[in-house]
């Protein structure tokens, strides 16, 4: 297995009238081929931001991404458009992605017919393929989105990311906007697909439990910042950073954790405009000192493949 993806010290800042916003700051990993990377944590923390950054949808403030061992960071805009072949993404809300005048033919067919690359009669066939393949009936080629329903809409949003037939695809909250139901159907569409294509996934969500069973790692985020990363199996059987403890105390699923101290998620966030030297987690976490008020946490391997954020991570846990 190779290493399809690496970000080195990533940050996407943005000017708003209140100063500078720090939605993505200093952020690392790298993401073997085929395996899904869980990107997880409350609305705002800078994962969707992350996700758009890494497909070089927004550039980046500064840090380098590298996709296939290639320097992805400033190129071009044709390179970047042939980008797209390879890299692409899934939205969360299919109905506000979809162009509502196009049938689901020509919704599938959009992509292909952006880069040329079928004459008329292919077309229709490849259209055809993509459909058998997300398991959209072909009865409804010639529907349009709004008289589908929202899982049916979702399989339309991956099939137009599948169209090109890329290699890496980073699924922005794909289930958030369906009904329990049918988000087993699209994760285990998403299964299927990674495993009969070798794609390789970030997953971005603010459902841990979406993520359990799909991700090969998870990386929590926190107000811009990783606050933890480790292979999902442990994430789950030993969550180290209080933030994810409490985030697992939050999934109702009997006998989780229920030796562990439950860590409830109060108080105030702090902010991500301009943000203090401090632990950003430090307004909400039971077990803050002096050094948290006045020094970031630096990342580090705590255990073998376990990164963490936290100045107290040993005497919390332990260790
Ligand atoms: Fe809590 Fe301090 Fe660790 Fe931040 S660094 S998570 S405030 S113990």
């Amino acid at each position: 297995m190779s290493e399809i993806l690496r970000v080195e010290h990533l940050k996407k800042f943005f000017d708003v009238p209140a100063g500078t916003l720090h939605a993505v700051d200093d952020v690392s990993f790298t993401i073997q081929e085929g395996q899904t990377l869980g990107v997880v944590g409350e609305s705002g923390c800078g994962k969707s931001t992350l996700g758009r950054t890494v497909l070089k949808l927004i550039e980046p403030t500064s840090g380098k991404i590298f996709f296939e061992g290639r320097d992805i960071t400033d190129i071009s805009k044709h390179e970047n458009r042939e980008l797209r072949k390879k890299m692409q993404i899934i939205f969360q809300d299919p109905f506000s992605s979809l162009n509502p005048r196009f049938c689901v033919s020509d919704l599938i067919a959009d992509p292909l017919k952006t880069f040329g690359m079928y004459g008329k009669k292919e077309l229709e066939e490849r259209v055809l393929e993509i459909m058998d393949l997300v398991g959209l009936s072909r009865r409804y080629a010639y529907s349009y989105p709004h008289e589908l329903d929202g899982g049916r809409r979702q399989r339309i949003g991956i099939g137009r990311a599948l169209a090109l037939d890329p290699e890496f695809i980073v699924c922005d909250e794909p289930v958030s906007a369906l009904d329990v139901s049918i988000q087993a159907q699209i994760l285990n569409l998403l299964q299927d697909l990674q495993d009969k294509r070798k794609l390789t996934y970030i997953f971005v969500t603010h459902d841990l439990s979406v993520v359990k069973h799909i991700s090969t790692d998870i990386m929590v985020m926190y107000i811009g910042v990783m606050v933890e990363k480790c292979p999902a199996k442990e994430l789950f059987a030993r969550p180290l950073h209080p933030y994810t403890k409490g985030l697992l105390s939050a999934i109702p699923v009997p006998n989780i954790h229920h030796e562990q101290k439950r860590v409830q998620l109060q108080g105030e966030l702090s902010s991500p405009i301009d943000p203090a030297e401090e632990c950003r987690f430090v307004k909400r976490c039971p077990y803050a000192t002096d050094i948290c008020r006045c020094k970031q946490p630096t990342y580090e391997e705590v255990t073998p493949g376990h990164f963490v954020s936290c100045h107290n991570v040993r005497e919390i846990n332990g260790l």
